[in-house]
């Protein structure tokens, strides 16, 4: 007996639904699961097509882990095991502005970078890319690896997370950021050789509790199977002050071999 599927989603359906989310006005940085919608017609393509007139801007993170490198020694109190990870070393991709966004933030990102008009950002490990966007990404540098969300802010900025949670939500990394918590240092492979990289967030697995400080400015709608959310960076901004000025070791992950979070629960 045949398993009763829903049916495929279609353009004018998402167009409709995303309207709903009434930001049109406003520049929105896109967290993206395509798989949780489940089936739509014309799957990556389709969805970004619905969700561009949708939006003043759109932004997503096109990071490139591949090009990282941990090396045998370095700062102390960095969060990292130095001289881990050689097998990774070896097969590490010296970055370059082709280079395919990292198939863990799924297909969208790299969709998207694909798009005509779209522009990406040169940093080595964390670039972004996006429509509309070209001061956020041209704000990037070596030092300020999360200027582009900085710049969204600024101009009122929304994260949109499609069936995805707050655990791959960027935005609240640079609001650990803006709220004193301490970042580290990574290394990537460039055509210019091995670059450090100051500035690295810290681990995102224990930000799943900001979910309910958020609750009140949260948009939030179902489309197929997958829960769309959206929230103002600001909003985020102060939720991660709020919940930090509390417990400075608050939004770290229970993982015991974590070696982000047990460098910052160090204090
Ligand atoms: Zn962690």
């Amino acid at each position: 007996m045949a398993t009763e599927t829903a049916p495929e989603l279609r353009y004018n359906e998402l167009i409709e639904a995303f309207a709903q989310l009434e930001l049109q006005e406003v520049p929105v940085l896109a967290h993206a699961s395509l798989r949780a919608f489940g089936a739509v017609q014309g799957g990556a393509e389709t969805l970004l097509s619905s969700l561009l007139p949708n939006v003043a801007a759109l932004m997503m993170p096109a990071h490139t882990y591949l090009t990282m490198i941990t090396p045998l020694a370095g700062p102390a109190n960095n969060g990292i095991i130095y001289g881990r990870r050689q097998d990774q070393n070896r097969l590490a991709e010296s970055f370059s502005a082709q280079m395919p966004a990292d198939r863990l933030m799924g297909i969208l990102p790299e969709t998207l970078r694909q798009r005509p008009g779209a522009r990406r950002s040169a940093h080595p490990i964390l670039s972004f890319t996006g429509i509309n966007v070209d001061n956020a990404l041209q704000a990037q540098t070596l030092q300020e690896p999360l200027a582009p969300i900085r710049m969204l802010a600024e101009n009122d900025g929304w994260v949109l997370l499609l069936g995805v949670d707050h655990t791959v939500n960027t935005t609240i990394h640079y609001a650990e950021k803006l709220a004193g918590r301490r970042q580290f240092i990574r290394w990537a492979l460039t055509e210019s050789g091995i670059i450090e990289c100051p500035g690295f967030p810290g681990c995102s697995a224990g930000f799943k509790p900001l979910e309910k400080d958020l609750a009140d400015v949260t948009r939030e709608i179902r489309v197929g199977e997958a829960l769309v959310r959206a929230m103002p960076m600001q909003a985020i901004f102060e939720g991660v002050a709020n919940r930090l000025r509390r417990n400075p070791k608050d939004l770290l992950c229970t993982d015991i071999t974590c070696e982000r979070c047990n460098e910052l629960r160090k204090g």
